[in-house]
């Protein structure tokens, strides 16, 4: 799709996208993103990709694309941060006053930013994407999504909505809340409930992905889970006593029966048993130290405070660069030249 090669005054919407070896779809979801932003917005939008260290060419179909649209603001981070550190790369540099966060697979349809603007016309400042189907998924992935999302459900108190993800549209006020949030492991579905404001679920069907495979193995899932649920809930915490009173009871227990057994004149036999007791009672206490270590691990390194992401290039088409509009921080005027540097 040709448009003009000029920039608006004002930018109303920011699209933020993350991308990790999403090669083979990009064009299609650049084109897609154009079409449906302009559609609404004319010129006056932004699309931020933010490459996280892929190791296939996306950065070079991102840069491409940025030659040629002065509309798309491209930022390479200077390795794999994971999704949701690259998404707050992306949100960092929002100039937009609504800003749309969609995945770079297309299971997210962008034509779908024209309903929920309606909705965010209405008052909301969160319209967020509720899955009610996905397609192109396995069993086990819906299986242990949903139980994911009921466990998490059961142990906080901020209400972080069911089969939801980042896909949503949200308002300015809520970006700025968010990037004002230091905390390393972010659960920015969570963060964003957290927030407040007008929130509200906009159903949708997830289509399956466009092209190559999910990012997001068991082994990420898992780890997206612990950082949910240690950065919502020190109820995990509260195992410890809960075990060591459900320990304690069941000693009693069996110290009463051992006695009663004894006053009948048969001693309870039992290496065996003994054995067990000691191993079980083992296992529980290792266990409950590392769900402490888990917290005190996320203490250590929330108190290194690094910097959250580090980027090496951001990219902008000439005419863009030179229209920025003055530059926030000595770090954005650097970008805007299209050179490098810290976020
Ligand atoms: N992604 C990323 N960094 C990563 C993994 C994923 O930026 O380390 C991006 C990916 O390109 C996509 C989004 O995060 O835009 C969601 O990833 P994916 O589609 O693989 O997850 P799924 O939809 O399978 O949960
Ligand atoms: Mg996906």
């Amino acid at each position: 799709m040709q448009l003009p090669l000029h920039l608006p005054g004002s930018i109303e919407l920011s699209v933020v996208i993350p991308v990790y070896n999403e090669e083979a779809g990009l064009d299609a979801l650049i084109d897609r993103v154009t079409k449906a932003s302009h559609a609404i917005f004319g010129e006056r939008y932004e699309l931020i990709l933010i490459n996280d260290g892929s190791k296939d060419g996306s950065w070079n179909a991102i840069c491409r694309h940025a030659d040629h649209d002065p509309r798309i603001v491209a930022i390479n981070l200077s390795r794999n941060h994971g999704h949701q550190l690259a998404l707050t790369a992306g949100l960092n540099h929002v100039r937009g006053e609504l800003i749309f966060v969609l995945d770079a697979d297309l299971q997210d349809p962008p034509e779908l930013l024209g309903p929920m603007l309606e909705r965010v016309r209405e008052g909301y400042d969160v319209v967020y994407g509720q899955r009610v189907k996905r397609h192109g998924e396995t069993a086990f992935k819906r299986g242990t999504a949903a139980l994911f999302y009921r466990t998490l459900a059961s142990m906080v108190d901020t209400h972080i909505p069911r089969d939801t993800g980042d896909f949503r549209l949200m308002t300015r006020r809520v970006v700025d809340q968010l990037n004002a949030m230091p905390e390393r492991y972010r659960f920015i579905r969570g963060l964003v409930s957290y927030i407040g404001f007008n929130q509200t679920a906009f159903p949708y069907e997830r289509d399956a992905r466009f092209a190559g495979e999910t990012n997001y193995p068991l082994r990420k899932m898992i780890a997206l889970a612990v950082d949910a649920i240690t950065s919502f809930s020190v109820v995990p915490l509260r195992f410890a006593s809960h075990l060591g009173m459900l320990f304690g009871l069941a000693g009693l227990a069996s110290l009463v029966w051992v006695v009663w057994a004894w006053m009948q004149g048969g001693a309870v036999q039992g290496w065996a048993s003994l054995a067990a007791l000691t191993l079980i009672l083992g296992s529980v206490q290792l266990l409950v130290l590392g769900v402490f270590g888990e917290y005190l691990g996320r203490m250590y390194m929330e108190g290194k405070a690094r910097p959250l992401f580090i980027i090496s290039e951001v990219r902008r088409h000439p005419i863009a660069a030179n229209e920025e509009p003055e530059a926030a921080s000595v770090s954005e005027s650097k970008v805007s030249e299209g050179i490098r540097v810290a976020g």
